[in-house]
């Protein structure tokens, strides 16, 4: 399979309009954010189908990645020796009776990014931006990171023999995470602020520190992301639901699944555009409030708070592209308490599938929209569940420490056990 097609692409500045090409930077020189954009002209869907379905029974390739299976709409200019894989992608999509009855509509597939190698979907674009870096023949990564992210850049720094760098919050981070990325091998930097400021920092003095910067705004994550979209699409014939409901922090993620549809959308891949709800926690909702206010500009949220850490964000960088997913697919925003995300993370837990509380908040907006009329009981949608439910053990340990029985001084006999069988 020729990986070598060198189809055009540019980054342009979605403030100015700029076009780079022949060289990488993370922004533009104005400070605006920079989009890939490429030539899908030569391109035929169902030729693509066809490629990928055959796709499906590589073993060994790294084509068979769940990734780099979509390797011409993500990356075609990369050299296949950059691309490096951990088996990323390639998860589970579940029909889930119970979170469908819960939200109160007729059908909800939870896609599983939980079930990378990293346990998040921050593994689909990593991958894309690590390789990237490799291919530019980089060797210092870094990211800033509420934890899922920085455990994916030491994870595939690691696995392709580089070196990683994690500049974190000192407070409000999942300590299970924070471990997982030391134990990749990253060199982690506590320090008293907030993502946001980690975010400024290593745009400001990255290059001059020598660091390849993998945080969410780069590029190549946004492109490696939307394999999320395509693998649901391919999983489902091409047959979209409904609605496709997402959580929201950095908003990288609703961005890749926007940008993914516009591509399978122009190439006439797929049978309709998806609605997109975008969901966010209610103490982190700057984006939420713009959309609902019709303001033009974000303003950030200088102290985000919400249990779900992942989405402790206060200035989300890619609130622009997130506008264009939302205007592409007539898409919409809710925004959810901590006890609502709880609420649903008990019953996708309890489904058997489970997820970190971020994730939950896909299945609680759904149902918030259902409620208010926006989604209709007839329609059906797939939730995107972003971590592991193992990403946040003090989540499990606050719901569900206490909800055990205890004998106490009765022995351990067939009696004991009956009278108390579930
Ligand atoms: C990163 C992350 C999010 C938020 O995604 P964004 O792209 O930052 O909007 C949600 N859930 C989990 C588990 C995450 O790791």
């Amino acid at each position: 399979m020729t990986n070598s097609i060198n189809r055009g692409h540019m980054l342009v500045c979605l403030e100015c309009g700029a076009g780079i090409s022949g060289h990488w930077q993370l922004r533009c020189q104005c400070g605006g954010i920079l989009e890939l954009q490429r030539d899908l002209s030569g391109l035929d869907g169902e030729h693509l189908k066809r490629l990928f379905e055959q796709r499906l029974h590589l073993r060994g390739d790294v084509h068979a990645s769940g990734v780099w299976r979509y390797a011409e709409l993500i990356a075609p200019e990369l050299p296949e020796a950059a691309m490096i894989t951990r088996g990323e992608g390639n998860t589970g999509l579940y029909r889930s009776e119970v979170s469908a009855a819960y939200a109160g509509i007729r059908e909800i597939r939870l896609k599983a990014q939980s079930e990378n190698p990293s346990g998040s979907f921050k593994d689909n674009g990593m991958v894309v931006a690590v390789s990237h870096g490799l291919s530019l023949g980089r060797d210092v990564f870094a990211c800033s990171s509420t934890g899922n992210t920085s455990a994916s850049l030491a994870m595939y720094s690691a696995w392709c023999g580089r070196a990683s760098l994690v500049i974190a919050p000192a407070s409000d981070i999942s300590p299970a995470k924070i471990n997982q990325t030391i134990a990749y091998g990253a060199q982690v930097i506590r320090f008293n602020g907030t993502y946001d400021d980690g975010i400024r920092f290593l745009e400001r003095w990255g290059d001059e520190l020598g660091l390849y910067v993998c945080n969410s705004l780069n590029p190549y994550r946004i492109e490696g992301q939307k394999s999320i979209i395509y693998e649901l699409a391919q999983q489902l014939g091409w047959k979209m639901p409904d609605w496709i409901a997402i959580p929201g922090g950095a908003l990288s993620n609703v961005s890749a699944l926007g940008k993914g549809l516009d591509d399978l959308w122009r190439l006439g891949m797929i049978d309709k555009l998806p609605r997109i709800a975008l969901v966010q926690a209610e103490g982190a909702s700057p984006f939420h409030r713009m959309v609902q206010n019709n303001e033009q500009m974000l303003i950030p949220d200088p102290q985000p708070r919400t249990r779900a850490s992942a989405m402790n964000i206060g200035n989300p960088p890619s609130w622009r592209k997130a506008l264009l997913a939302l205007k592409l697919t007539r898409g919409v925003t809710v925004s959810v308490s901590d006890e609502e995300i709880m609420r649903a993370k008990r019953i996708i837990d309890s489904s058997g599938v489970g997820c970190e509380p971020a994730s939950a908040a896909t299945v609680a907006g759904l149902k918030k929209l259902r409620a208010g009329g926006v989604i209709d009981p007839e329609e059906t949608a797939a939730a995107i569940l972003t971590g592991h439910i193992l990403k946040d053990v003090d989540a499990l340990e606050e719901m569900y420490g206490e909800e055990m029985l205890h004998l106490g001084d009765e022995p351990l006999s067939p009696k004991s056990v009956r009278d108390k069988l579930p």
